[in-house]
């Protein structure tokens, strides 16, 4: 069988890296080597690699860095268009800007364009895997599932459930919403690269009668996922104590209906406290960081450490349409300065590990993408500063090649992804 080798400089995290010792493995001359179908067969030295597989094509991508294929925890497909939109907080944010946004996906004319170009935008950003809020309406999301199978995106994704508190046609009852979910989940959720996630948007927009449906989907379908907020603002947690009055917090809401587990990934969890944390963690659910959107919303400050101490898998997420861009690597900038300002600096091998194989890990895909373990998929960016004097310049100063990725990670963005390559396939042209 034919095989390729992809010639560049390798970097990638073998681990945890607050676990694992060197966990963060960079190859000056690497090559990824992968098999006529797309999957890695050994990644390392060049020299070694080459000799072992005189007979492999070979794509040389010249000094430009060859790194995992993104993961994306936590983004918004109604969103697209809805960044950088007003709102004094999240609460207000989404009433004034969002919902009205959200509705425009009603129209599958309208939805299946977007939904190709929000692939394609995520790709072209160097995400291969993302964790997808879908629209209310079917047409809409299944165009989504189909984008992303054509286009070679791993997605996990589902409706997004309300039954109150938003405006009148974006709520579904929970009958509705369990016929939904019932014909995505039998339609996509079996095939390659697709997941479905049942995703009640938040407590306050769900009805206990909603939320013990998203329960029934799980029991029903052991398969799925469940993608929800969690402890984003105070005012929404505020509210959440006054809806749910018998709640001890707001993961009591979700716990009582049966919807933590070790495929629910809990996006922002910025305010949860130590008892919810502990109860996270005993049930092995994923949380997703999305630092740019709590800056953009004044959310709050995202306590790493304490998910961590916790045990918790944390991943990365764009969270559009409250973060401002669609890149993951933009986002783990971000991050850094998050957790910078409470005191806790993050070096190069977690701040890619987050992005990376943190996030496969997080998504319980780390046996399919992550890193370029043998057998995964050959998920990878090639990120190049050709053409970018001033990058070219600084990072010439560095002292080390880690020192170099610690620069590129808060200076380069998708202009500088010169090729995204999913499965093998490049994906980003
Ligand atoms: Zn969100």
């Amino acid at each position: 069988m034919l095989q390729t080798a992809h010639l560049g400089r390798l970097a990638h995290l073998q681990g945890d890296p607050n676990r694992v010792h060197d966990a963060l493995e960079v190859i000056e001359d690497g090559a990824l080597l992968l098999d006529a179908n797309g999957v890695i067969v050994l990644a390392g030295a060049r020299e070694a690699i080459l000799k072992a597989a005189p007979l492999a094509n070979r794509v040389d991508h010249g000094a430009a860095w060859l790194l995992p294929g993104l993961v994306d925890g936590h983004v918004h497909f109604p969103q697209f268009y809805a960044t950088a939109a007003a709102g004094t907080g999240l609460l207000d944010w989404l009433n004034r800007s969002i919902f009205p946004a959200e509705k425009a996906l009603a129209d599958p004319g309208a939805a299946a364009p977007l939904a190709s170009r929000f692939v394609r935008r995520l790709l072209r950003s160097g995400t291969t895997t993302a964790a997808v809020f879908g629209s209310q309406f079917l047409p809409a999301n299944a165009a989504l599932f189909e984008a992303a199978a054509v286009g070679g995106l791993r997605l996990i994704a589902g409706a997004t459930l309300m039954d109150h508190g938003a405006p009148e046609d974006l709520l579904q009852t929970p009958e509705q919403a369990y016929a939904q979910c019932k014909q995505l989940i039998e339609e996509y959720a079996a095939q390659p690269l697709l997941h479905y996630a049942v995703t009640p948007r938040f407590a306050l927009s769900c009805s206990e009668a909603m939320l013990e449906t998203c329960g029934a989907l799980l029991k029903e379908f052991p398969q799925v996922y469940l993608h929800t907020h969690i402890n984003e603002s105070p005012g929404e947690i505020e509210a959440v104590g006054r809806t749910f009055p018998w709640a001890r917090h707001y993961l009591d809401v979700y716990a009582r209906f049966g919807l933590l587990g070790e495929r629910t990934i809990l996006a922002h969890s910025i305010h949860s406290g130590a008892p919810e944390l502990t109860h996270m963690a005993e049930a092995r659910c994923a949380v997703c960081h999305c630092p740019g959107s709590n800056l953009f919303l004044g959310s709050g400050l995202f306590p790493l450490r304490a998910h961590q101490r916790h045990g918790l898998r944390v991943a990365v997420g764009t969270d559009v349409g409250a973060g401002t861009h669609f890149s993951v690597w933009n986002e783990l900038s971000e991050c850094y300065k998050v957790q910078q300002l409470q005191g806790h600096t993050l070096g190069v091998a977690e701040l890619l590990y987050l992005g990376t194989l943190g996030g496969a890990e997080a998504l319980g895909l780390a046996a399919q993408t992550g890193n370029f373990a043998p057998g995964k998929s050959g998920d990878f960016i090639v990120l190049a500063t050709e053409g970018d004097a001033y990058l070219a310049e600084r990072l010439r100063r560095c002292d080390s090649l880690e020192d170099q990725l610690f620069c590129l990670i808060h200076l380069a963005g998708p202009c500088h992804m010169k090729a995204v390559y999913a499965g093998g396939r490049e994906v980003s042209a």
